[in-house]
């Protein structure tokens, strides 16, 4: 019923920075891998403290550069308004169109931010919707083969991990291109109010989740996945190699 995938993986953050937060080293590995990878945000982060949304867009595009992409974009969904509304369900769904990725990268449902718990049901919907060929938008409808939540902040047990050891330092680096959000030299360049992530411990928590992840399996770093559905494994023997089992001596 569907054609040909256009793009192998594409990532949804509410703003700029959540994306290279929360999956940058697995985005990263995929592009290393001949991947075509893409990352659009809901928003172009306006309500945000520090910096402006002009701004953020620059570090965007650097960050996007960092990891790989093919494609970068930010959507013009407001800021703390992210909802299931219709016309915010149709722009997803003609990027989804558009980009015909093979597997998406979104929100999980439980977090602090309010358009990241809306960020989630929003994606989820507009992956349904973009597979409806009534759902009209002058283009040919696309079913994503898998959506995949991402989580950074509360405990959420994973099902699975990818180790991004490899990818790390790369992740890091997309992550303080957002000068103006995260601890830096010339941050007092972008306003002089402390936020939670301004704060030079911050960067620390995302390289302390990241060695929490990478424990689960036995790496230096990893990052977790949540799926809704069962994981269907075609041959367990071939998927699970001598590195699959890791006890801590
Ligand atoms: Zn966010």
């Amino acid at each position: 019923m569907f054609g040909k995938p256009n793009f192998d993986a594409l990532a949804f953050g509410a703003h700029p920075d959540d994306v290279e937060i929360c999956c940058g080293g697995t985005l990263a590995k995929l592009a290393d891998s001949g991947y075509k990878t893409a990352i659009v945000t809901l928003t172009s982060a306006e309500l945000g403290t520090r910096g402006d949304s002009e701004t953020r867009g620059r570090e965007f595009a650097e960050a996007a550069r960092i990891l790989g992409t093919s494609y970068h974009k930010m959507l013009d969904i407001p800021d703390g308004g992210v909802s299931c509304a219709e016309a915010y369900r149709l722009k997803v769904v003609r990027e989804i169109r558009e980009l015909r990725p093979r597997i998406i990268f979104s929100h999980h449902w439980e977090s602090r931010h309010p358009d990241h718990h809306h960020a989630c049901r929003l994606v989820q919907e507009a992956v349904f919707f973009a597979g409806l060929p009534r759902i009209d938008t002058g283009q040919e409808p696309w079913r994503p083969y898998k959506l995949i939540f991402y989580f950074n902040r509360f405990e959420t047990e994973p099902d699975f991990v990818v180790d991004i050891s490899a990818t790390f330092e790369r992740k890091m680096q997309a992550v303080r291109a957002y000068r103006s959000q995260f601890h830096g030299e010339d941050m007092d360049k972008y306003g002089d109010r402390e936020t939670a992530i301004s704060h030079p411990g911050f960067l620390d928590h995302i390289e302390v989740r990241g060695r929490q992840y990478g424990i689960y399996i036995g790496k230096q770093y990893a990052e977790p996945f949540v799926v809704r559905e069962a994981l269907e494994i075609e041959d367990p023997v071939a998927l699970f190699g001598p590195s699959s089992y890791y006890s801590v001596p």
